[in-house]
């Protein structure tokens, strides 16, 4: 009989999303073993905190025989506190004010939650296994249907006085732009925010009548989407070029921003409207380098996430390892 080899560290990583809540089981390399998503339920807090322990309850019982699983690692929208534990207002959530999750979990499992915003997550999958994991110093912008950040600093996100730091797509860009998600008009996020740039193509179909978009809108207005008004720009649509070029200058305008403040070696673009790739960040690229000061822009790399839709779950579990060997743990 041979020595039983030790199980294979892992961690699970669950993204809570407006949508859906996504959950995996990621090994030390940053692998998905498992991955699976179910319906945010709308209603209570309780409501979503029941389908995340659902879903971990289930990840452990079909995995701990197999695997070591060191804790759990959780991103949620909204100003989060990773050491009080502490959810507030997420956009996406509305039912949803200020929730102590870490205190909800504590007697539930017996390994370590730790929780940050989404965001960072994402930030810290990127920083440690994806695009950035040469670098230090990074700026990290989620483009989905609203606009996260997240800064790191020398390998470790910055969480500022509360928690709070890094809402990049609520920097002001225009002070009477269009109102946005948080009650303020002309941020960043009411330019290049997936929602509002499907908004901003509706309202320019009068002026471009005989554009491409204009005859799917009359097909049907639920079919202009960001995928679709990007594969208008492909295409050499007038106006999905139009809508291409705004949303590139504002993405170069923020990103001129972060540069002058922050002096990252790389900005990583992911969410959704990252996959407009190449034709966007080319783009964004010019702006940025126009406004951003010139000492500051030489040598930063922009660039496209390496993590898809599993960013937030490859995060989460990453949040575990990081923390394993500090005294950070929010188990009680
Ligand atoms: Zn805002």
């Amino acid at each position: 009989m041979t020595e039983p080899h030790a199980k294979p560290d892992t961690a699970i990583g669950i993204d809570i999303g407006g949508t859906f809540i996504k959950a995996g089981l990621v090994d030390t390399d940053g692998n998905i073993i498992y991955f699976n998503k179910f319906e945010t339920p709308s209603g209570k807090p309780s409501a979503i905190l029941d389908v995340i322990i659902t879903a971990i309850n289930s990840i452990v019982n079909d995995y701990s025989g197999q695997y070591n699983i060191e804790g759990a690692g959780l991103g949620f929208p909204g100003i989060v506190n990773p050491i009080e534990g502490t959810v507030k207002y997420p956009p996406n959530l509305p039912s949803w004010h200020h929730e102590n999750v870490v205190e909800k979990f504590a007697s539930e499992f017996n390994f370590p939650v730790y929780i940050d915003n989404d965001a960072n997550v994402m930030g810290i999958a990127e920083s440690t296994w994806g695009a950035g994991k040469e670098h230090r110093f990074i700026i990290c912008l989620t483009l989905g249907t609203g606009v996260g950040g997240a800064i790191i600093i020398d390998k470790q996100v910055y969480h500022g006085a509360n928690g709070g730091a890094g809402e990049l797509g609520h920097i002001t860009i225009n002070p009477r732009g269009p109102l946005c998600a948080c009650g303020n008009r002309g941020c960043l996020e009411s330019y290049i925010g997936g929602k509002y740039i499907v908004r901003r193509t509706l309202s320019y179909l009068k002026r471009f009548p005989d554009s491409y978009l204009h005859e799917l809108y009359i097909r049907d207005k639920n079919l202009v989407t960001p995928k679709e008004i990007s594969r208008a720009a492909e295409m050499g649509d007038i106006l999905g070029l139009e809508i291409l070029s705004e949303v590139a200058f504002f993405l170069g305008i923020g990103i001129a921003n972060f540069i002058n403040i922050f002096n990252p070696e790389m900005i990583i673009i992911g969410g959704g409207i990252s996959n407009w790739g190449k034709p966007l960040l080319s783009r964004a690229r010019i702006t940025a380098r126009k406004y951003g000061m010139k000492g500051l822009c030489e040598g930063v790399r922009i660039v496209q996430a390496k993590f898809k839709n599993q960013a937030g779950v490859i995060g989460g579990a990453c949040l575990v390892f990081n923390n394993k060997n500090r005294n950070t743990s929010l188990k009680k």
